[in-house]
C-alpha cells in the first residue's frame, strides 16, 4: 500500500475515534432523596421515580435509549433489594427506551394505550421521523405485561402505589402513579413542569382534553403533596391545579381566535403568557404553534368553528 494511503487511512481512524468519543459523553445520573424510600433519578430523559418497598423496588420511568444499564447500576447503589416492577408514564421514547435493559423478571405495567404506542413507538405530532424502536430491536423484551385502563393498585400497606388514568392529554395513555404512604405521585409529561406541554395527538394526546383531564386528576386524587414531574423539579397539589387553569386558558385564547377565522400562525403571533403564570417558561413560536395546530385540527374534526 502506498504511504499516502496509509495516511490517508491513519486520518480517518483517527477522525472515527474522535467522533465516536465525542458521541459518548458519560451518563449522568444525579439523584434526590425525597424520603428514605423514595428517590428522583434525573438525567438521560424524564425523571425516574425509585419506590423501594418490604418487596422490592417499584421503578418509574427508564429514560433514553442507553440509559436502561446506567440507570439499573443507580439504582442498585441505592438498595440491595430486587427491583419488581417498571411502570412506564407514557410511551415516549425518553421515558421508556431503558426498559429493555430490565430484566424478565419484572413487571412491566403501563396504560393500555402506552402499550399500544409503546409497541409501534408511531412519530410524535409536528414530526416526520418516528422515534428509534428499541423494542422492535429487542424481540419486544421491555413491553407492558401489565395494563390497566381507568385504576389499578399495586402491593399492600404503606407499599401500594395507584395507578390512575383520567383521560387524554399529552398523550393518550397519560399515567398518574400515586405513592399514597408518602403523599407523593409522579405526573409524568402530563405535567412536565411549568410550561405549554407538548401536545402528542398522533400518540392519542389532546389539547382540546389536556386541561380537563389535568383537573380531574386534581379532583380525583386525594392526600397527594408532592408532584415528581416530568422534566422539572418537584411541584405542589396547588400547582396542578394552577397547571390546569392555564391549559385551560390557552385553549379559550385558541378557540377565540379560531373562531375568529385566525390563522394557527396568527393565533400563535399573538398569544403571551398571561402575567398571572409566575414562574411559567415563555415557550419558542414553534412550539406555540405545534400546540395552536393540534387544538386547531381537533376543533376542526369536531366541527367546531
Ligand atoms: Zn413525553
Amino acid at each position: 500500500m502506498p504511504r499516502s494511503n496509509v495516511l490517508i487511512l491513519l486520518l480517518v481512524g483517527s477522525l472515527l475515534l474522535t467522533v465516536a468519543t465525542a458521541q459518548e459523553p458519560p451518563k449522568v445520573i444525579e439523584v434526590e432523596q425525597l424520603e428514605d424510600n423514595l428517590f428522583v433519578l434525573r438525567g438521560g430523559g424524564g425523571n425516574t421515580a425509585v419506590f423501594v418497598t418490604e418487596t422490592g423496588v417499584v421503578v418509574v420511568d427508564s429514560k433514553n435509549p442507553g440509559w436502561g444499564q446506567p440507570l439499573l447500576a443507580e439504582v442498585a447503589a441505592l438498595t440491595s433489594n430486587p427491583i419488581t416492577v417498571l411502570i412506564n408514564t407514557h410511551s415516549h421514547h425518553d421515558h421508556v427506551s431503558g426498559n429493555v435493559a430490565f430484566p424478565g423478571t419484572v413487571d412491566f405495567v403501563a396504560h393500555e394505550i402506552t402499550k399500544a404506542n409503546m409497541e409501534v413507538m408511531r412519530a410524535y405530532s409536528g414530526r416526520t421521523e418516528p422515534p428509534a424502536n428499541v423494542f422492535a430491536d429487542a424481540a419486544g423484551h421491555g413491553l407492558p405485561t401489565r395494563t390497566f385502563r381507568d385504576r389499578m393498585s399495586l402491593g399492600d400497606g404503606v407499599d401500594r402505589v395507584d395507578l390512575y388514568h383520567f383521560g387524554s392529554g399529552h398523550t393518550g395513555g397519560d399515567t398518574w402513579v400515586v405513592f399514597p404512604s408518602l403523599g407523593t405521585l409522579h405526573s409524568g409529561d402530563i405535567f412536565p413542569g411549568k410550561n405549554l406541554p407538548f401536545l402528542d395527538a398522533n400518540n392519542g394526546g389532546s389539547g382540546v382534553e389536556i386541561g380537563n383531564t389535568l383537573q380531574q386528576a386534581h379532583g380525583g386524587i386525594s392526600n397527594v403533596d408532592r408532584i415528581i414531574t416530568g422534566h422539572s423539579t418537584e411541584m405542589t397539589w396547588a400547582d396542578l391545579n394552577e397547571f390546569a387553569a392555564f391549559n385551560r386558558g390557552f385553549l379559550r385564547a385558541v378557540q377565540a381566535g379560531h373562531t375568529a377565522g385566525l390563522s394557527i400562525e396568527d393565533i400563535a403571533a399573538g398569544w403571551t403568557m398571561p402575567s398571572v403564570y409566575e414562574g411559567y417558561l415563555l415557550p419558542q413560536i414553534a412550539q406555540i404553534e405545534g400546540s395552536v395546530r393540534v387544538i386547531v385540527e381537533e376543533l376542526d374534526a369536531r366541527g367546531a368553528r
